[in-house]
């Protein structure tokens, strides 16, 4: 899993049932961890007919409210209904509405960033689409993640910052306002559409081969356990068989040393036997044969109640505005003062690696950079205390 991507946990679909409730007019009004929510006239939809009240969470009193946690039906029927909709929106980041965004490697320096200054050459746009990825089996439920993917419409690169800022809005309180409609026409915004979602497989590709790899244990053990029960029938049968064939060997010799009367009833007996032992004899040949094939249509159905289905679906679309140039830093230590420039853009933070000027690695949150003596020196590359 990517940062880009949070598990359905109880804030996360508070957040994302407030936001999508008031982006389609509906009006909330909290008590605590309940809401009473109330659908404008105009809205046409099969969640709300006038006025609901949700409470938050599983322990509910009030028979005629709705709860809101991740299984609860109301909150499937609105990510279903969300990802009809897939609402649109637009946002623009302008540059002196916040303070410009640092990367991870800069923020857990210990350099003191003594300013940075952003100076805008153009505009913009992203594409930010918050997705529902569902990996499940027919046979059970397996997991659900939202996912924020944020594409720059022009280039089509990956912007991660964006979606770090999109997921914090649907995991916390942050407000990110969002209004006016979209600019984009439906065909420009399609391929974009499609290329993000295979994004989102791509980064979930990890928890779905876990997951495959755990239904096709469980698939497996389930066919063994078949094989080893056909496997016990067989030998049921073997030994039935084997007790009839004694049985009738009996009666054939009776039929060659005894009188009249009693010969017409052996020889009746023998031929009951003689069909049992046929019926037998026939389901036991059918059971050999399907193990030897390793019971194909068993095995066919058992694999398919285990088989994977991955659902990616949008729940909701924004076009963001943006604007790109360059970023001055400069970073300063008791004895040094060093300016490096950056390409940078407004809600996507730093657009390019910057690498180490020692070893040329790039830098991380993990091995941010420590020195400026000579250069950005990453924390791998400065010399121990
Ligand atoms: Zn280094």
């Amino acid at each position: 899993m990517t940062d880009a991507a949070v598990p359905v946990t109880q804030s996360a679909v508070e957040n994302f049932a407030e936001q999508y409730l008031r982006s389609i007019g509906c009006d909330i009004d909290k008590q605590g961890n309940q809401w009473t929510v109330t659908a404008p006239n105009e809205v046409d939809n099969e969640l709300l007919t006038e006025s609901v009240t949700l409470v938050c969470g599983d322990n509910v009193d009030d028979e005629a409210a709705e709860e809101l946690h991740p299984e609860s039906p109301f909150f499937q029927t609105l990510l279903s209904e969300a990802s009809d909709r897939a609402p649109t929106g637009k946002l623009s980041l302008e540059a002196d509405n916040a303070d410009a965004q640092l990367p991870d490697w800069l923020q857990e320096s210990d350099l003191e960033v003594s300013s940075a200054k952003f100076t805008p050459y153009y505009d913009r746009t992203a594409l930010v689409v918050l997705f529902r990825a569902r990996v499940e089996t027919v046979s059970e439920y397996q997991t659900e993640l939202l996912q924020a993917v944020a594409i720059d419409t022009r280039s089509e690169s990956f912007l991660p910052t964006l979606e770090q800022a999109f997921l914090q809005r649907v995991s916390s309180d942050t407000e990110l306002k969002s209004s006016d409609s979209m600019d984009m026409q439906a065909a420009d915004v399609r391929p974009l559409l499609d290329t993000a979602s295979g994004q989102v497989v791509d980064r979930i590709q990890r928890t779905i081969d876990e997951i495959h790899q755990e239904a096709s244990r469980a698939a497996d053990a389930e066919v063994e356990e078949f094989r080893q029960m056909q496997q016990q029938r067989i030998g049921e049968l073997e030994e039935q068989l084997s007790n009839l064939s004694a049985r009738i060997a009996d009666l054939s010799d009776q039929i060659n040393s005894s009188d009249e009367s009693k010969r017409v009833e052996a020889l009746k007996e023998r031929k009951t036997l003689k069909n049992e032992h046929e019926d037998i004899q026939a389901e036991l040949d059918d059971l050999r044969q399907r193990r030897d094939q390793g019971f194909p249509k068993r095995q066919r159905e058992i694999r398919e109640r285990h088989a994977l289905d991955v659902q990616v679906e949008p729940l909701t679309i924004t076009e963001v505005e943006y604007e790109r140039g360059d970023l001055e830093i400069v970073l300063t230590t008791d004895e040094h003062t060093l300016e490096f420039t950056a390409g940078y853009g407004t809600g996507v933070g730093i657009t390019e690696t910057v690498n180490c000027s020692k070893c040329g690695r790039a830098f991380t949150d993990t091995n941010p950079v420590e020195d400026i003596a000579g250069g950005l020196i990453c924390l791998d590359c400065s010399p121990q205390e």
